[in-house]
């Protein structure tokens, strides 16, 4: 059966920090995405990870669009064509198209060992290439992956009703093919393990459904697996907290109406430093 998520289940993880921490204590999210056009994508997810404590956060974007971010400088711009990105934890895919590139930087961090978030239009060139699926369900190293359910009937290859009308069994049996942590989002969001654990999330609300929402999710993700979260906490954490910063936000009177996803990641450290 599934159990219901709360903070009970990732508190281990949520230790004050020490005085003498430094940011290299935290790790380093690189978010890979930001095709011609899509370049807020991976800033918005770039935000989610700054702002839940990451220590060191770049954006490696596939059409670099600027040399800084002006709203939130903190953010290190690099081109993803050149960009080596360590040990890093990876977010990769928002607004990342299906170009060579996009295909290139894929392939080669599905090769390495660093802790992988999967979203957007990483999860469709996945979709598309049983010889991507493979690669991922071989590694050794962790991935959570996050689809909404149209990227996971894509993933499945069936209807996003078929998805829609059993979400429990359809998130089992992709963490199952993929070898990940599968977070299926939308009202109740289900997050599934290869293990066959399930958990339904409660928080959240109709504000979410708004661009960016999904982006700011998945820099969450990366963030606590960046703080060396085990990616089974890391992914119900995020979930957890992605959702009750909006649930404040509408408490407060910014939703759910017009709520937009550049305020989650305040909202989102709020509900962190109140946990
Ligand atoms: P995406 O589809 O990638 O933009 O992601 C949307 C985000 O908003 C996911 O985290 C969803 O779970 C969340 N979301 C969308 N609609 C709702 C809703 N009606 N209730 C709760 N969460 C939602
Ligand atoms: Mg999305």
């Amino acid at each position: 059966g599934a159990r219901l998520n709360e903070p009970a289940l990732f508190a281990r993880h949520l230790a004050p920090r020490r005085h003498n921490s430094h940011k290299g204590s935290f790790g380093d999210v690189a978010v890979i995405g930001g095709a011609k056009g899509m370049a807020g994508a991976p800033l918005m997810a770039a935000r989610g990870a700054l702002f839940t404590g990451a220590g060191r956060v770049f954006v490696a974007a596939i059409e670099p669009a600027g040399a800084v971010d002006f709203v939130q400088p903190e953010i290190m711009l690099r081109d993803a064509q050149e960009f080596d990105s360590g040990d890093a934890t990876l977010v990769i895919g928002p607004g990342m198209g299906d170009s060579v590139t996009a295909m290139r930087v894929l392939f080669k961090a599905l090769e390495g060992k660093a802790a992988l978030v999967l979203d957007a239009d990483a999860l469709n060139l996945i979709a598309d290439s049983p010889d991507l699926q493979g690669r991922l369900a071989q590694r050794e190293a962790s991935a959570i992956v996050t689809p909404h359910p149209l990227e996971a009937a894509r993933l499945l290859g069936v209807t996003s009703a078929v998805v829609q009308g059993d979400r429990l069994a359809a998130a089992r049996e992709l963490a199952s093919r993929l070898n990940a942590v599968v977070v299926l989002k939308g009202s109740g969001t289900v997050i599934a393990n290869a293990a066959g654990s399930v958990v339904i999330n409660p928080t959240g609300n109709a504000g979410l459904a708004t661009a960016g929402s999904g982006d700011v999710l998945a820099g969450i993700c990366g963030s606590l697996l960046a703080q060396g979260w085990q990616p089974w906490e890391a992914a119900i954490g995020a979930v957890w907290v992605h959702g009750a910063a909006a649930d404040r936000l509408v408490a407060q009177g910014s939703g759910p109406i017009g709520l937009t996803a550049g305020e989650l990641p305040l909202a989102a450290r709020a509900v962190l430093n109140a946990l």
